[in-house]
């Protein structure tokens, strides 16, 4: 059957990355100060850097154009040759990032089951290995994820960041936080940006998912560790030039986005509340930030034909393995939108 293409705009939730820079974004990117970020002579850059640096408690940062570049940099330099990082089974810096945990730290890794992506201290204690055994690799670094992507947008309960962080801290290991959506996490907890840095040895922080800005994403840490990162960012190609331009929109995004994050949270509840009656709807993960998983009863409604059908009205989300299926809001994803998805959804199995 052809499907004749929707007349109304596009509504995208297949990613909250696929934002795009508003017109008052673009005149703080225009209006930036910039220089040689190489030379280090990029003002916007440096200040993009110091002031997240500042808010989360930590001593420098690093701008970089990706999550996966600034998770594999911290990673690279916590581990030695002969390291193994400990990490969830479903992380990010172990399901997409291309393998770089054995392609640049040339590290092992030990993945543990988490209870929709959160590691508990005693997991993570259970999972160290021996030391003096020559069978093993050297535990060096834990890698946890908050908000975690495949759980669902789960968030970490203070406590037991504080649990694991006092464990890796007593070991002499290494912790980093792919803080992808870190301000999703705050946002929804109410914790404060600045104890991470009590916490954490290093923390990647994202400005191109939630917060809307076209690009980048930022590593903080001690100023050694990020001294050593940007040498190494340097070898992977990354050094780059009048990167204020972007670091701009990054400013722009931290100074406006961070607490409308709220409103993409009320919309996957609500988008949730109304995929819960549905027959079709076998399960879901119940939102606790802005990403909606749920799994579908295929023998009702198959992945295929469910996001064909959204398609055919202009309405896009993603495939997320198996029967499972995820919306995600964001700052593009209006008001009328979700309405428009609300009244879309019961009629799709017909
Ligand atoms: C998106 C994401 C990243 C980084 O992705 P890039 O596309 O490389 O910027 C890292 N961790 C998590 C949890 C993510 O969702």
């Amino acid at each position: 059957m052809a499907l004749a293409p929707s007349p109304l705009p596009i509504i995208d939730l297949r990613s909250d990355t696929v934002t795009r820079p508003t017109p008052a974004m673009l005149a703080a990117m225009q209006a930036a100060a910039v220089g040689d970020d190489v030379y280090d002579e990029d003002p916007t850059v440096r200040e993009l850097e110091t002031s997240l640096a500042a808010r989360f408690g930590m001593e420098a940062g690093l701008f970089c154009p990706s999550g996966t570049m600034t998770n594999q940099l911290a990673i690279m330099a916590h581990c030695a040759p002969v390291s193994e990082v400990i990490c969830e089974a479903t992380a990010h810096v172990y399901l997409w990032e291309v393998g770089g945990i054995m392609h640049h730290a040339r590290a092992s890794v030990a993945l543990l089951p988490g209870e929709r992506g959160r590691l508990t201290a005693s997991q993570v204690a259970g999972a160290v290995r021996p030391a003096g055994n020559v069978h093993y690799p050297t535990t060096r670094l834990v890698c946890l994820e908050n908000t975690h992507n495949r759980g669902g947008g789960s968030c970490y309960a203070w406590e037991d960041l504080k649990e694991i962080a006092a464990f890796t801290k007593k070991q002499g290991l290494a912790l980093h936080l792919d803080g992808a959506r870190i301000f999703n996490a705050l946002v929804a907890t109410g914790q404060r940006s600045e104890d991470y840095g009590k916490l954490f040895d290093s923390i990647s922080v994202c400005l191109s998912k939630g917060l809307g800005a076209p690009v980048g994403s930022v590593l903080l840490g001690a100023q050694e560790l990020i001294n050593g990162c940007k040498r190494l960012r340097k070898l992977f190609g990354g050094g780059w030039r009048q990167a204020g331009y972007l670091a701009a929109a990054g400013l722009y995004a931290l100074e406006n986005n961070v607490a409308r994050l709220a409103d993409d949270h009320r919309r996957a509840a609500q988008l949730a509340g109304a995929l819960r009656p549905l027959p079709y709807v076998a399960e879901i993960l119940e939102p606790e930030t802005n990403l909606v998983i749920f799994r579908l009863d295929e023998s009702r409604l198959t992945v295929a034909d469910f996001l064909a059908r959204l398609e055919a009205q202009g309405i896009r989300a993603s495939g997320f393995g198996g029967s499972w299926v995820r919306f995600v809001t964001h700052l593009d994803v209006t008001e009328e939108m979700l309405t428009r998805l609300l009244a879309a959804l019961p009629g799709l199995a017909g």
